[in-house]
């Protein structure tokens, strides 16, 4: 509308303008001056051509500092820009090259330690440049195959970088290119993260990239390698979200990353293809010249070991994998790391290896630091707002897979009984639950080492640790179950460092019998292998306790380390290790396999946060426990002289703990088992076998029982009105501070519906009752139904169960009418109408409280609505 224009929000703009151009007549007339034919002012004089000695290497190279090493720099002592000489012998050859975050904002991603992987590049000559040219790895052809003169058809190379030679000296052979573009901008990696579709306008962002405050932070030169450290600086002139704690200035954040270029080493490893069976991170590489269904060549990530003695059936190596602990590491729990790190010796023995894994500690006066690609360090952090507990990356020279470097980052706040990211806290285990699984999944594409083992065993230890308080459990308990803990996070980010990916089966490994039977687990572990995330073993009879957290590798850790690490003249020595896959004891499924997130994979064997292969009667029992310590902590936690936040962290912990039991729970309806066996394995049996039909009803009980019945979340109301958090400055503002007692239980319930109900779930109901599913789709949903109605419809139904009730009442309408119904298939809608009209006629009673024959009103009304427009 016109009358806009003459708002006073124009008016001020105009004034601003107009100010503007009295204020810079100077950039007023340089506008002119760029359309005018041609400038008053006198043009700059045309610069002289460099004498002939300035074109020389060591005329170039006068003010400069000189680093030698692989590549040899020079860094110009007035202006800090760098020179780089590239001798004529390196031309055409390949080189590796990896980078990580040496500091960075965890709000981006962009942690201390973040390992960004690690490519092939050339670097060529072309006319007066020398180009930098990222290599393709992902194929590889038989060269007595005539296809192979193919190999480059439609594979694209990628230039990263094109300099003009600045000078050349022909008795060395080298070659002078100008090298602040290679290293100020994101010439070999993307630093800045994209913006994502779907990311929230308001979410935290990085400015442009700032040449002028973007700098050289340090650079070290060594035979085989060349390293930059480098200062990123991103600045805008205003934000909206200024980020985390540990963002000083929102318009002016670094990220300092360390940039190799490294040699690639010549020796004779010897590359090792990857088996399904088995867990290792891998290179994945196809063989374009093989006729196989599966020409897979994916190359297992592993230490170059070799034996001291070859012939000897245990042997040291050559050189054995080194770590460092780290000089910022708190030195009471130093001799617990070093142990813990030692017991990967063991697997090692499997594989003919006595001492492969060796520990020292880095002198406070070292002369390196943890950046030093050459050393492999176990290092502490502590961070503001820590995205992970534990880390564990390394990277390989990308055409074998010989791992070349490693590190393990560990966060102090994991020993901690506090959570400093109160967010994660207040939704433990609920939407964070959910969010890991996407965003694990996200971030596992560009590091596969992304783990967040140390977040979810913290929590856990957490709840261990609010157990024993209340039950009566000594400090010894209490020491006994952080060491262990400890033991655990340190093997399994350790493990991650000798190639391993996750195995989320593993803890299926002892039964019920044994768990807690010590001398059967301190001898074997409590489960098959460290790469789990398993649930803190407590035992609810406490004169049985056993270990909390597994304390060496499991066998299948013993196996999976023999099969990558053994040396071996052919593949097929190989062959005898993988038979033994469908030991029970060795079972395996990785990120991708595990069912934490609803709908996701099939298997509820691969899951974490489970414990034995009675993982449903593990978790009755786990929720039995939540149950007995919730009723107790009002009582344990009124601590004089302090506030109720303690108290209230412990609710949050024991109530996390019912959410993950229930998860575990829920899996078994629907799921199927995963066998992975080569067809003729011993042992093996068929690909897929549905869940029995006794354990999936005994799961459905379950779910009645501890999630959905009327008392399933009972306690002393006493409790809720003391859930109070310390106040800090203004931490309300954003929210009222009261409970969110409904809120709260309906996530967990709304958790399990939304995994029982997703059309993945569903689907495969009604596909496995074609292959021996016997809980038919049918029998499941009505017993659903029965659960969430059958025992209060009739009568007074209490607050939290018509909380569920609607919720319940509206994912069945979605399924018919909501925005994802075509993703579900008709034989579910079948059911969906069915039990709709069910709960219609339930609620056509008018029976109950006011509130209930409000409720039950609304029920009809919602199931009148939707079936109109079915
Ligand atoms: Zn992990």
């Amino acid at each position: 509308m016109k009358k806009n224009l003459l708002n006073p929000n124009f008016g001020w703009l105009l004034l601003l303008f107009l100010f503007f151009i009295a204020a810079n007549p100077a950039s007023a007339q340089k506008k002119k001056n760029k359309k005018g034919k041609k400038a008053q002012v006198e043009a700059p004089a045309k610069p002289k051509p460099p004498k002939k000695d300035k074109k020389t290497i060591k005329g170039l190279t006068k003010a400069s500092k000189k680093i030698e090493g692989l590549f040899t720099l020079y860094q110009d002592t007035t202006n800090g820009s760098i020179q780089m000489l590239i001798n004529k012998e390196q031309l055409d050859r390949e080189y590796i090259y990896f980078s990580q975050i040496a500091d960075g904002v965890v709000d981006v991603f962009s942690f201390r330690g973040a390992y960004r992987g690690s490519k092939i590049f050339k670097i060529e000559k072309y006319y007066d440049k020398i180009e930098f040219v990222a290599q393709n790895n992902s194929s590889y052809f038989d060269a007595d195959n005539a296809i192979a003169k193919a190999a480059h058809a439609n594979i694209s190379e990628g230039v990263m970088a094109s300099e003009k030679i600045l000078a050349y000296d022909t008795t060395s052979g080298n070659y002078l290119i100008a090298a602040n573009n290679l290293f100020l901008k994101e010439t070999f990696m993307q630093v800045k993260p994209p913006r994502f579709p779907n990311q929230s306008p308001s979410a935290f962002s990085l400015g442009t990239l700032s040449k002028d405050k973007t700098k050289v932070r340090g650079i070290r030169n060594y035979p085989a390698n060349t390293d930059l450290k480098i200062e990123y600086v991103y600045s805008k002139p205003s934000v909206l979200n200024s980020g985390s704690r540990g963002v000083t200035d929102g318009r002016n954040v670094s990220i300092k990353v360390y940039h190799s270029l490294i040699q690639v080493p010549e020796n004779d490893y010897q590359p090792r293809i990857d088996d399904p069976r088995a867990g290792f991170f891998t290179t994945q590489v196809t063989d374009m010249t093989s006729m196989s269904p599966t020409p897979y060549r994916d190359l297992v990530h592993r230490w170059h070991l070799k034996k001291k003695d070859p012939d000897a059936t245990i042997s040291e190596p050559v050189e054995p994998i080194t770590w460092w602990i780290e000089n910022t590491t708190p030195h009471e729990i130093r001799p617990i790391i070093r142990q813990a790190g030692l017991r990967w010796n063991e697997a090692f023995e499997k594989a003919g290896f006595k001492n492969a894994v060796v520990i020292k500690e880095q002198p406070d006066d070292a002369t390196w630091d943890a950046g030093d690609i050459r050393y492999n360090v176990l290092r502490w952090t502590a961070s503001p707002n820590p995205v992970f507990g534990g880390y564990g990356p390394s990277f390989v020279n990308p055409r074998t897979g010989q791992i070349l470097g490693a590190d393990i980052m560990l966060e102090y706040g994991s020993l901690k009984g506090n959570l400093l990211n109160e967010k994660i806290f207040d939704e433990a285990l609920l939407e964070t639950y959910l969010q890991n699984g996407e965003n694990e999944k996200a971030f596992m594409e560009h590091d596969p080492a992304y783990c967040t083992a140390g977040q979810m065993a913290k929590l856990n230890n957490m709840f261990g640790l609010t157990a024993l308080s209340v039950l009566g459990g000594s400090e010894l308990d209490k020491s006994k179950m952080i060491k262990e803990f400890l033991h655990f996070l340190i093997l399994h980010e350790m493990g991650h460092t000798l190639g391993l990916n996750h195995n989320m089966k593993a803890s299926q490994f002892h039964g019920l019998k044994d768990i807690n039977n010590q001398e059967v687990t301190e001898k074997v572990g409590l489960i098959g292998s460290v790469m789990d995330y398993p649930a803190v073993n407590f035992a609810s009879d406490r004169e049985n306790q056993g270990l909390y957290w597994t304390t060496r590798p499991g066998p299948y850790d013993h196996w999976v380390i023999e099969f990558g690490y053994k040396p071996v003249k052919s593949p097929d020595e190989l062959q005898p290790i993988l038979n033994r896959s469908t030991r029970p004891e060795l079972v395996f499924g990785n990120d991708a396999d595990d069912m934490r997130s609803p709908g996701k994979a099939i298997d509820p064997r691969v899951n974490v946060n489970d414990m034995t292969h009675d993982a449903v009667e593990y978790a009755v029992e786990r929720m039995k426990l939540a149950k007995k310590v919730s009723k107790e902590l009002l009582k344990k936690y009124q601590k004089p002289n302090q506030s109720y936040h303690e108290l209230r962290n412990a609710y949050l912990v024991v109530t996390s703990q019912q959410a993950g039991a229930a998860n575990i729970i829920s899996r078994y309806i629907g799921g199927v088992y995963v066998d992975r066996a080569f067809v003729g394995q011993q042992g093996g049996t068929k690909p897929f076998t549905p869940v029995e039909l006794e354990k999936q009803k005994k799961a459905m009980k379950a779910l009645n029982d501890f999630v959905f019945s009327p008392e399933a979340f009972t306690v002393p109301s006493a409790l809720y009105s003391h859930l109070q958090m310390q106040r800090r400055g203004y931490n309300f503002i954003s929210r009222p501070e009261d409970p969110k007692i409904h809120a709260r239980i309906l996530n967990i319930q709304r958790t399990v519906l939304r995994h029982l109900l997703h059309y993945n779930t569903l689907q495969r109901i009604t596909d496995s009752e074609m292959y021996g599913n016997a809980y038919s789709l049918s029998s499941f949903m009505s017993d659903l139904n029965q659960g969430i109605f059958k025992s209060d419809i009739y009568g007074n139904v209490g607050s939290i169960r018509r909380n569920l009730q609607v919720e319940y009442t509206q994912v069945l309408i979605n399924m018919l009418t909501g925005s994802q119904k075509t993703r579900f298939n008709h034989l579910a809608k079948s059911m969906a109408l069915y039990n709709l009209k069910r709960i219609r006629k339930m609620a056509g009673s008018a029976t109950g409280n006011t509130a209930t024959r409000a409720h039950k009103e609304h029920l009809k009304t919602l199931i009148d609505n939707a079936l109109d427009e079915v």
